[in-house]
């Protein structure tokens, strides 16, 4: 690394010194070698092309797929003296970049990937000097990816115009699959693979199965006094659940994109500015807001992958000190996700459904949370961290293979046409109006769970939709899915997690 590398550092940026990879990151960079830069969000990944740009000759240029994201990073930059500049359709002030970039009197300019498309944007670029393509979110690139954008697809063709100008893909989320899609996708060496580590050891994660979410949320809130973030699925759950949880007593606001944009801008900014709102928000929220003391982040119900679990999750706790993740999932999550997915095209099902049942060994494990998270990110963790509900409390895993046959029998005896609640009954021998007329009350499967089992029977219809073992119908009705045989034949076994006893419920009701 040349030798005015920390000193630049420190005079334009105040930093004392590199953190993490950065240091491998930006020497190859100044030495203009190709590289895809894996950092988790939080772990600096700016810096990686801000300091090149400064040091090297000519403008770098910045490719991001988010025009707010662009705007918030024009700002930081601008703030350090870096002449820096956007060019997007929302900035009236085109032409005057267009002349800086072209005097040579720009370190840096964010485009949109749209850009690359246009014969224009290369002739531009052929009129100045360039030291740097910086690619962003470069996950976006691979159909592998959770955020597939087709113009990423451009960007290739467009660098190798410039076969001289060094490239650096940043990402903060990609697993193996996707990490070698990237390499392949943007022209970069396995060599030039730096990946970061992705531990957040001041993070606790706790996944629960979902029962009375307004409760479960308001009991995360109150163990947790900071400012806290609430994802939900939808814009309307988000107003929902803001309105619930403000009987806590806690300031809370919605944030989604169909807000009035001058609501929303505010209700984010007394989000940053307060020391213990709770925000009931989409996952829209939070990219490109730096609040350090976000104490709790909560899933109201199941994030997209364990890319967005990641990057969601990680709001919480930038300052190192002791925070909380807690996700509330349900069958029907499950359920819905696998929808989706027959919706998408067929080739990116595969990846899709691969995505789905990495979060669903991440929802099901009994084993440590930070384990499967970190493993799925190519990282080799300890087996227990110490740090995570499964860890802190000793779970009791079960084997339910014999109560889920019975389920499965249940389902299939009574014509796989019922829901899960009138399989229930059959399954402890309620008997109803219904199961009397049905004739179901003879079947070899009425009252065949008793005592202890009973308590497994929630747990196991979960898991054994969380396999794809029972699918609902559009009625509502149960049905088997593809995993079903197996466990009826006796080729695969099924455990469930029976969660520790829940004193804590008694104990925070009596201090409430
Ligand atoms: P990312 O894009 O990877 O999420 P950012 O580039 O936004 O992360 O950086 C996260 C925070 O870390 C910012 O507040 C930034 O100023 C800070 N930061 C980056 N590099 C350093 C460093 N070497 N020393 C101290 N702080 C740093
Ligand atoms: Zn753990």
């Amino acid at each position: 690394m040349p030798p005015e590398t920390l000193p630049t550092l420190q005079r334009v940026f105040g930093f004392p010194g590199f953190r993490g990879v950065q240091a491998d990151v930006v020497g190859r960079v100044l030495d203009r070698r190709r590289t895809l830069a894996v950092m988790p969000t939080g772990a600096g990944k700016s810096l990686c092309y801000q300091l090149p740009a400064v040091m090297m000759d000519g403008c770098c240029v910045v490719v991001s797929p988010l025009i707010a994201l662009m705007h918030d990073q024009l700002r930081a930059a601008e703030a350090v003296g870096i002449r820096a500049a956007t060019l997007t359709s929302v900035d009236q002030n085109r032409g005057e970049t267009i002349a800086r970039f072209r005097d040579g009197a720009l370190d840096l300019l964010y485009v949109a990937p749209e850009r690359a498309s246009s014969g224009h944007f290369r002739d531009l670029l052929e009129s100045a000097r360039l030291s740097l393509f910086a690619i962003d979110e470069a996950h976006c690139v691979s159909e592998w990816g959770h955020d597939f954008r087709p113009d990423y697809r451009l960007l290739a063709p467009l660098m190798d115009h410039f076969p001289d100008v060094p490239r650096l893909a940043l990402t903060a989320t990609a697993d193996a699959h996707t990490r070698a899609d990237i390499l392949q996708q943007l022209g970069i060496d396995r060599e030039g693979l730096i990946v970061s580590g992705f531990d957040r050891p001041n993070i606790r994660y706790a996944i629960s199965p979902r029962s009375n979410l307004n409760q479960q949320l308001a009991d995360v809130i109150r163990a947790n006094p900071g400012p806290g973030i609430v994802y939900a699925q939808t814009r309307a759950a988000t107003e929902k659940l803001a309105e619930a949880l403000a009987r806590t007593g806690r300031p809370t606001r919605a944030y989604h994109a169909g807000l009035d944009p001058a609501i929303r801008a505010k209700n984010q900014a007394d989000f940053v500015a307060s020391e213990d709102m709770v925000i009931c928000a989409t996952v829209a929220f939070g990219m490109g807001i730096d609040k350090p003391d976000v104490r709790f982040v909560a899933h109201a119900g199941l994030p997209k992958s364990i890319e967005g679990y990641y990057q969601e999750t990680g709001r919480a706790g930038r300052d190192g000190d002791p925070s909380v993740a807690h996700m509330f999932w349900g069958a029907e999550d499950f359920a819905r996700a696998r929808q989706r997915i027959g919706e998408v095209e067929p080739e990116r099902q595969p990846g899709e459904r691969q995505r789905l049942s990495a979060l669903g060994a991440l929802v099901e494990t009994g084993g440590c949370r930070r384990h499967v998270l970190l493993r799925h990110f190519g990282e080799n963790p300890v087996e227990d961290c110490g740090n995570c509900d499964n860890c802190l409390g000793s779970p009791d895993a079960r084997d339910a293979t014999e109560t889920a046959r019975k389920f499965l029998s249940a389902v299939f005896r009574t014509g796989q046409m019922f829901g899960a609640t009138y399989v229930e009954q059959v399954l402890c021998g309620q008997s109803t109006e219904r199961s009397l007329m049905n004739g179901h009350e003879n079947l070899s499967v009425w009252a065949i769970v008793d005592g202890d089992e009973v308590g497994l029977i929630k747990p196991v219809l979960r898991a054994l939709m969380l396999r794809d073992a029972l699918r609902t119908n559009a009625h509502g009705g149960l049905e088997f899915g593809p995993a079903a045989r197996a466990l009826l034949k006796g080729e695969a076994s099924l455990s469930v997690v029976v969660p520790p006893k829940r004193e804590r419920r008694g104990r925070r009701a009596g201090a409430a």
